[in-house]
């Protein structure tokens, strides 16, 4: 099926939209992204995604392509005319295009942000077969760049890093830096010891998840102890469980670690509730 698009204030089938060849977007990474999950055609935690992705526009110094409710009525637009149930969309603003290659940044008064919406739908993503058998994990090392808390485009390593999981017969890969776990190829990391939810508290060093907020208030009216601190890759295969968190896989249960199986290798029962009640909540919550 031909999907319906958005590109810069036109809803068009997929076939037909087109951004030029000098959008920065294109040639330099200079973009940044959301995607926002949809169950039962309705949209999972908008508001952290607008409020991020305001975030990541500031830290570039690019302007904001549309308003808040531009963008709501957008995503909903595309939810409808492509008979989205469960899926994604997906939102990219770049800083657009000057008609030519140039490091530095146009003139944001002459050059508009490019802005790209479209919706992938996956009939099974709160159902997924993949959270019922947990995910196996490699670990590599994060070579990533230094602002890792602006959601852009740059997403060649994590490519790369999901690539080696693949050729190894796992599933994903957590990113190490100076000894310690930052997050997954697209997703933040957790373990669980005795109870315990440990992950890596926020800096630049790790994506400000959508998912790990809300995760993470859950499981402290669960009243689950949280510790965010720095973590290493042993402890993490020493753990009880293991899982990420992210809009688009919510929480996944990682069963095994560089090999080595957590538990008795299977999904952990404090990543299989938080899964539920996130699964739950964020149903109740969706707009
Ligand atoms: N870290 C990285 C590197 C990511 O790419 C993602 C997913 N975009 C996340 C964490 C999870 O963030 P969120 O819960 O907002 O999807």
């Amino acid at each position: 099926m031909t999907r319906t698009v958005y590109v810069n204030g036109e809803y068009l089938p997929e076939t037909e939209a087109t951004v030029s060849i000098f959008d920065r977007g294109f040639l330099m990474a200079d973009g940044v992204y959301e995607v926002t999950s949809v169950l039962g055609g309705k949209l999972i935690d908008f508001e952290g995604h607008v409020v991020r992705l305001a975030r990541s526009l500031k830290e570039l110094d690019m302007q904001p392509a549309c308003s808040r409710g531009e963008l709501l009525e957008i995503h909903r637009e595309l939810v409808k005319l492509n008979n989205i149930d469960e899926g994604l969309v997906y939102l990219q603003v770049t800083r657009g295009s000057d008609g030519d290659r140039d490091f530095v940044f146009p003139d944001p008064k002459t050059t508009k942000p490019t802005i790209v919406l479209f919706t992938q739908n996956k009939p099974n993503l709160a159902d997924n077969p993949a959270a019922k058998k947990g995910a196996k994990i490699i670990s590599i090392e994060d070579i990533r760049w230094g602002r890792r808390d602006i959601k852009t485009v740059q997403l060649l390593y994590p490519s790369m890093g999901k690539m080696m999981a693949k050729k190894a017969g796992c599933d994903d890969a957590w990113l190490i830096e100076d000894g310690h776990v930052t997050e997954g190829t697209s997703n933040n990391a957790y373990f669980v010891k005795d109870g315990t939810i440990v992950t890596r508290p926020l800096s630049t060093d790790i994506l400000h998840g959508i998912t790990r907020k809300a995760v993470l208030r859950m499981a402290a009216e669960a009243q689950l102890k949280i510790e965010e601190r720095l973590f290493t890759i042993d402890e993490a295969k020493e753990a009880d469980e293991a899982f990420t968190t992210s809009a688009s896989a919510f929480v996944m249960p990682v069963v095994e670690i560089d090999g080595v199986a957590l538990g008795d290798g299977t999904p952990g029962p404090i990543a299989k509730r938080l899964r539920e009640i996130y699964l739950d909540e964020s149903r109740k919550a969706a707009i």
